[in-house]
């Protein structure tokens, strides 16, 4: 028999429900507070910034959600995503390990986040908003949005990080061509924009002053409300849909997996994946390791302070207990856009506390170095996010090699490059730096810590 390359499910196999791993944990994780009185908030003070079905699953205790039929329709466009096994790959590396990679990169806009986009713009609708704000760094989550909207005729506000703004024209393109306005960021339209540029006229922007600016303009018109693409719990719940897909398809496999890697930003797609792995854990049916990978210029969840700290830089979120570098940290402008953030999912935050998954962090050169590997025998051109991933995989191939073992090991490749290539230009320029954080920039922005 022919060796199987890609399992792929039915329309009919698309899950039904997301799953919320908290109800599993041994404890659930620290609530948001509110910054003024310290005190867990409330749904009255999230109300401005999201609709209620949102904020019900944010603090939910169900173990499943159902999903609408209005969002699994939308899903059909390019779901259940396919599994493949990187028998190219593991030839090319001489490794006796079997990897797998789940592939987000076949959404309409080229990775995972339309998985929550798409319920997220949904609910917003359906409680009457007219309009989203966000942000996006690598542009993805903008696009995601700027898609979500269209199919359920809302209006879509976009503040992209200057950096990213001024490197990806064609993101800008795409998330007009589905309708959305796009701003830089910092921009002159908002308070917390110009307070950072009157004191950095030329600054590159972050995620945190993004998510300022986008907070900001939601709060001030009760029609709009505000879209995050990574971080919260009902963020990483949309997400699930990667992970209960990918159970189904070792199956078919026949497989089940050693080892889990994923890259983290914000930490959705790897929660998205790993947490119904984890409840399978959990429940002593397999006993993967689990292991987040970040970049070394942002890296939170290995040498951020677990703390109460915004989500943005501005200071005008709920604090939330993370791993955090602190609010006002700026990363160097790595081109994994989509890793450039402060802090790291609570939740995520919460389980590595927990003991349950372990966190790595790698520099961008050995991780293009992977992503080029991975494409002259994969065919795809990773986003530079799971290159990290993927430069993961492939040190524990390789030691496999050494080894011998034949460990089985699943990733997720949460989008492609195509619209990244720039970045691999660079590398294969031989212009890539790895900017790795130094301890006096870190002790510093920690001393910010509210
Ligand atoms: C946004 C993004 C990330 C980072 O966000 P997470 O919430 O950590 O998943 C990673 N990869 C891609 C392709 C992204 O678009």
């Amino acid at each position: 028999m022919a060796e199987q390359t890609k399992y792929v499910l039915d329309e009919a196999d698309l899950p039904a429900q997301w799953y919320n791993v908290i109800p599993d944990l041994p404890e659930p994780p620290p609530p948001p507070l509110h910054p003024g009185t310290r005190e867990p908030v409330g749904p009255d003070d999230l109300a401005p910034l999201f609709p209620q079905a949102l904020i019900a699953q944010e603090v939910t205790t169900d173990r499943y959600v159902d999903i609408p039929d209005e969002v699994r329709e939308v899903y059909r466009l390019w779901r259940p995503s396919p599994l493949f096994r990187a028998r190219r790959l593991e030839k090319a590396l001489g490794t006796p390990a079997r990897i797998y990679y789940k592939y987000e990169g076949v959404s309409p806009v080229g990775s995972h986040k339309p998985n929550t986009a798409v319920p997220q713009a949904f609910y917003n609708a359906a409680e009457g908003v007219r309009r989203l704000t966000t942000e996006t760094g690598a542009g993805q989550w903008g696009s995601a949005l700027a898609f979500a909207c269209a199919q359920y005729g809302l209006e879509c506000e976009v503040w992209q990080v200057r950096a990213s703004y001024d490197q990806k024209p064609y993101r800008k393109l795409m998330m007009e061509t589905f309708g959305a306005t796009v701003h830089p960021s910092p921009s002159e339209l908002t308070e917390s924009g110009r307070a950072i540029l009157k004191q950095h006229p030329d600054s590159t922007g972050s995620l945190g002053i993004a998510i300022s600016e986008a907070v900001e303009q939601a709060a001030q018109d009760p029609d709009t409300r505000y879209a995050l693409g990574s971080v919260l719990n009902h963020v990483l719940l949309h997400q699930t849909v990667i992970g209960e897909e990918a159970l189904k398809q070792f199956e078919l496999a026949g497989d089940t997996p050693d080892l889990l890697v994923g890259c983290t930003g914000g930490g959705s797609n790897f929660g998205g994946l790993a947490f119904p792995f984890l409840r399978e854990k959990l429940a002593g049916r397999m006993d993967p390791v689990i292991r987040a990978v970040e970049p070394a210029a942002c890296p939170s969840l290995t040498r951020g302070k677990y703390a109460y700290d915004f989500g943005d830089t501005a200071g005008l979120t709920p604090l939330l207990k993370m791993h955090t570098l602190g609010h006002e940290f700026i990363p160097d402008p790595i081109h994994a856009g989509g890793l450039r953030y402060h802090g790291m999912s609570p939740l995520i935050s919460h389980i590595h506390e927990l003991g349950l998954i372990e966190a790595i962090a790698i520099g961008q050169q050995e991780c293009f170095a992977a992503g080029v590997r991975f494409a002259r025998s994969e065919g795809i051109i990773p986003a530079p996010e799971p290159t990290h991933a993927l430069a993961a995989c492939i040190r524990e191939a390789l030691r496999c090699k050494e080894t011998g073992e034949e460990k089985v090991i699943l990733t997720a490749l949460c989008g492609h490059a195509h619209l990244d290539l720039p970045a691999y230009g660079a590398y294969l320029a031989g212009d890539m730096v790895d900017d790795e954080l130094s301890d006096a920039t870190l002790e510093e922005s920690l001393a910010a810590l509210p």
